[in-house]
């Protein structure tokens, strides 16, 4: 079969089907190309794209500013490693370091590898900085927790599917529930060797859970008071999906270590970062951490560009109007429907609640069924769907989006 040779969906899906490890159950779509809030498939069917990529398209599909600020400079200088300076990293680090407040910023390439840097990170302030004991340092972390798949992460997730067989795993981790106050104070007062806590303020993957109003703010001023560095996971919620820059930014909360990644680079490229103050980076030392594609001169520029994007295009802003409408469009259909038992979420990251056991294919024969009438979305844990469209959607869309939802949901009604 020559390379580009064109496919039928059927070809593509039984292929990935037979060369490729089956890590993923994919909904039988198969998308060609993008622009925007849309997706086609290799049929030439338009979709509305409810997902974005897990939230790494803010910005929507092949923006013509990343694009271009990518392009341009995939000609001109691609790679030299962290052995050489290189003249766009610097500015990158700059740009992203003043948006978001910091000192500084290091950078690497996916979500996983920046919450393994983060934690990285704490570990040796609390050695060099606190005065911890060697090996000693815990970092407390939540329940039902999503922050990647690499050894170390799994070792601290409870998703028997994400776990099971890959053991032995790493220690130095306390896992309290999500959202409880006082098991964090508890985790704290029993425990003096806490180096810190990682949270993802809502939790995404556990299908877009929201903390009760406050928690970021107390959960920061019991880390404050223990000397416990508060490391908020940006990585789905930041870059302007929940409203603002940051989901932390609702509660005015200010993270001492903040890992971003996905809608960093608007989904057309790898590019993640930790951002912290001098007091916590400078124990980073020359040797101590890398990666040969870090930082390098495309991720910067497509970095820079994909910030300057949700600046210029006041995405956040968007993001936020836009949920609101969507949550009380749904809000108004949930009040007649026995499909839908809940809506929740902020700014344009929002999930549904199906009516049915957690174990039933509802939610998933829901999801085949919007993509047959023009919409992506996909079940995350069982019953739950969650909504995340690019943040670049217009209102007459989003209600065209709501008709093609609410149209098909009342298709599933008891
Ligand atoms: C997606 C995600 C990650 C992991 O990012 P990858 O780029 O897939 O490694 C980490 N944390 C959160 C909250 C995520 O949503």
């Amino acid at each position: 079969m020559a390379v580009l040779e064109h496919l039928t969906s059927q070809q593509a899906i039984d292929l990935e089907n037979k060369y490729g490890a089956h890590n993923y159950h994919p909904l039988p779509v198969v998308l060609s190309k993008g622009e925007g809030v849309h997706v086609w498939d290799v049929e030439g069917k338009k979709y509305y794209d409810f997902l974005s990529a897990y939230s790494a398209v803010n910005q929507g599909h092949c923006h013509p500013k990343i694009v271009g600020a990518m392009t341009s400079q995939a000609q001109t200088l691609t790679l030299t490693s962290r052995a050489f300076y290189n003249d766009m990293l610097g500015k990158f680090e700059k740009y992203a370091s003043e948006t978001f407040n910091y000192d500084k910023l290091l950078p690497m390439n996916t979500g996983a590898e920046a919450v393994e840097t983060a934690l990285k990170l704490c570990r040796k302030w609390a050695y060099e900085v606190k005065g911890i004991d060697e090996n000693e340092a815990e970092i407390i972390v939540c329940e039902n927790n999503f922050h990647g798949r690499t050894t170390t992460i799994i070792s601290f997730s409870n998703d028997p599917v994400a776990r099971k067989n890959f053991g032995p795993y790493t220690k130095g981790f306390i896992k309290i529930e999500y959202d409880n106050l006082q098991a964090l104070e508890n985790a704290l007062n029993s425990n003096k060797n806490v180096a810190g806590f990682l949270v993802e303020p809502i939790q995404g993957e556990a299908g877009v859970y929201v903390p009760s109003e406050g928690y970021l703010t107390a959960a920061k001023a019991l880390c404050e008071k223990h000397n416990v560095l508060f490391i908020a996971d940006e990585v789905q919620t930041g870059i302007a999906r929940t409203g603002k820059m940051l989901a932390i930014d609702h509660e005015n909360v200010k993270a001492d270590i903040l890992i971003l990644g996905k809608a960093l680079s608007g989904g057309a490229y790898p590019v993640s970062a930790v951002l912290a103050n001098n007091s916590i980076m400078d124990v980073i030392k020359p040797g101590n951490h890398g990666s040969t594609f870090g930082g390098n001169p495309v991720a910067a520029a497509v970095g820079m560009a994909a910030l300057q994007v949700i600046k210029d295009e006041n995405l956040a802003e968007n993001a936020q109007n836009l949920g609101e409408l969507f949550r009380s469009e749904m809000a108004k259909f949930i009040e007649t429907s026995n499909i839908v038992n809940k809506v929740r979420g902020k700014g344009l990251l929002n999930a549904i609640l199906i009516n049915d056991t957690e174990d039933s294919d509802t939610a998933w024969n829901i999801c085949l069924a919007l993509r047959d009438n023009g919409l992506l979305a996909k079940p995350t844990h069982g019953n739950i769907i969650r909504f995340a469209p690019p943040l670049v959607m217009t209102k007459e869309q989003l209600l065209d989006c709501v008709s093609i939802i609410t149209k098909t949901l009342k298709q599933f009604e008891k």
